[in-house]
C-alpha cells in the first residue's frame, strides 16, 4: 500500500508564491456551454484557500481528448469564464500552456490572483509524461498542488512529472479521497460491507480480490452478477456473462467461503426479452431465467436480502449500479440499495463514475459520507494499486 501521509496545502507557506494547481476541469460541454459545473465548484475550496493565503494561483487541467493538437472546441476558455463568475474575480486564460503568453501571464500575477493555462492535452507530451514538458510547466511556478483525483491513476506530466521539479502537496479533494478511502481500506469501522455492481466482472476483479481480504460481507449485483450465477451452475438466458471469468468467479466465492465472509448474489431478477427499455419484462427467482431473457435489475427479494446485510454496517463501499439504472423501469434495485446504504448509518463511500451518477440521479448524494470524484482512480485505489499522481506528492515530514 502506498504512503497516504501526504503534504497538504495547509502545510505550505504560499504567500507571494506562484502555485501551479492541477485541477479536474474535464466538464461536459455542449456548443461551447458548460452543462454541469460540478467539477469546477468542487475545486473552489482549494483555490480559495490558496488565494486567501496570498498565493498567485496558476490553474491547469485537461478537457476532453484533443489528442495533442490545439483544437479550439477543447479550449478551457468557458471554464475560465465560469471560474471568474464563481470566484467573483477575473480569471484570465493563457493563450497557450507553456508558451510566451502563459509565461507572461504567470509572471505578472499578483498575490491572490488566479489564472488558467490552456488545455494541457493540446500538447502530446502531457500524456507521455515528457520530462521537458513537465519541466516547462514547473518553471511557471514555485510550488505544485495536485487536486485532480480523476486523473491521479495516470502518470502524466501534470500529474506525476512536475513533482520532480517543485515542492508538492495535495489539495482538499485528493486529501479527502485518500483520508476516507484509505481509512476504509486500512482501518475500517466494522462491519465493513462492499457492494459491487455494474457491467463487467473483468473491470472489478482486482477490487474484489483486494476487498475480499478486508471486508466482512461482499454483495454483488448488476450485470456482473450473472457470471457468478453461471459459476454456481445456473443458466442465465441472454444475460451479460463473461465466460472467461467464470473460473475467477468460482475462485472468489470459494475464497469468501474459506474466510467466512458473507458473499451475496441476487436471488431474484427482473428480466427482459431484449436489451431495450420498452422490452417485455418479468420477475424470476434465482436459477429461473428463461432462455432468450436477460437480467436487467435485481428483484424485491434481493433488495430485502441486500438491505438486511447493510443494516448495522460500520463502513460501506459501493461501486457499480445494481441494474440498468439509466432506464427508469430498471432503476428500482439501484434506488433501493442507495436508500439502504443511506439509512444504514454507516460511513458510506461511493465510487466515482456510474455509481456516483446513479446516486446523484436518484437523489441520494447528500446522504452519503463520500462520493469519489474519480471513477477509474477510485477503482484503482480500492484495488490497492499505487496511483502515480498520489505517489508523486511529497510525504509529510
Ligand atoms: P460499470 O461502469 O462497470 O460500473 O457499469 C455501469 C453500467 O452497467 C451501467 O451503464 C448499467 O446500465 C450497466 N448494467 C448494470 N446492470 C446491468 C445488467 N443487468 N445488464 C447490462 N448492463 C447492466
Amino acid at each position: 500500500m502506498q504512503s497516504l501521509n501526504k503534504m497538504t496545502v495547509e502545510d505550505l507557506d504560499v504567500k507571494g508564491k506562484k502555485v501551479l494547481v492541477r485541477c479536474d476541469f474535464n466538464v461536459p460541454l455542449k456548443d461551447g456551454v458548460i452543462t454541469d459545473d460540478k467539477r469546477i465548484r468542487e475545486s473552489l475550496r482549494t483555490i480559495n484557500y490558496l488565494k486567501d493565503h496570498g498565493a498567485r494561483v496558476i490553474l491547469c487541467s485537461h478537457l476532453g481528448r484533443p489528442k495533442g493538437e490545439v483544437k479550439p472546441e477543447f479550449s478551457l476558455a468557458p471554464v475560465a469564464a465560469k471560474l471568474s463568475e464563481l470566484l467573483g474575480q477575473n480569471v484570465a486564460i493563457a493563450a497557450d500552456v507553456i508558451g510566451a503568453d502563459a509565461q507572461a501571464k504567470a509572471a505578472a500575477l499578483k498575490d491572490g490572483e488566479v489564472m488558467l493555462l490552456e488545455n494541457l492535452r493540446f500538447h502530446k507530451e502531457e500524456e507521455k509524461n515528457d520530462e521537458m514538458f513537465a519541466k516547462a510547466l514547473a518553471s511557471l511556478a514555485d510550488i505544485y498542488v495536485n487536486d485532480a483525483f480523476g486523473t491521479a491513476h495516470r502518470a502524466h506530466a501534470s500529474t506525476a512529472g512536475v513533482n520532480a521539479f517543485l515542492p508538492s502537496a495535495c489539495g482538499y479533494l485528493i486529501q479527502k479521497e485518500i483520508e476516507v478511502m484509505g481509512k476504509a481500506l486500512n482501518d475500517p469501522k466494522r462491519p465493513f460491507v462492499a457492494i459491487l455492481g455494474g457491467a463487467k466482472v473483468s473491470d472489478k476483479i482486482g477490487v474484489i480480490n483486494n476487498l475480499i481480504d478486508k471486508v466482512d460481507k461482499l454483495i454483488i449485483g448488476g450485470g456482473m452478477a450473472y457470471t457468478f450465477m453461471v459459476a454456481k451452475g445456473y443458466t442465465v438466458g441472454t444475460s451479460l456473462v463473461e465466460p472467461d471469468r467464470v473460473e475467477d468467479a468460482k475462485a472468489m466465492m470459494k475464497k469468501a467461503a474459506d474466510k467466512g465472509i458473507e458473499f451475496l448474489i441476487p436471488v431474484d431478477n427482473y428480466v427482459g426479452d431484449k436489451f431495450d427499455e420498452n422490452c417485455e419484462c418479468q420477475l424470476v427467482d434465482e436459477g429461473k431465467i428463461p432462455d432468450g431473457w436477460m437480467g436487467l435489475d435485481i428483484g424485491p427479494k434481493t433488495v430485502e436480502l441486500f438491505s438486511n446485510a447493510l443494516k448495522g454496517a460500520g463502513t460501506v463501499v459501493w461501486n457499480g449500479p445494481m441494474g440498468v439504472f439509466e432506464w427508469k423501469r430498471f432503476a428500482a434495485g439501484t434506488e433501493a440499495i442507495a436508500k439502504a446504504v443511506a439509512e444504514s448509518g454507516a460511513i458510506s463511500i461511493i465510487g466515482g463514475g456510474d455509481s456516483a451518477a446513479a446516486v446523484e440521479k436518484l437523489g441520494f448524494a447528500d446522504k452519503m459520507s463520500h462520493i469519489s470524484t474519480g471513477g477509474g482512480a477510485s477503482l484503482e485505489f480500492l484495488e490497492g494499486l499505487e496511483l502515480p499522481g498520489i505517489a508523486a506528492i511529497s510525504d509529510k515530514k
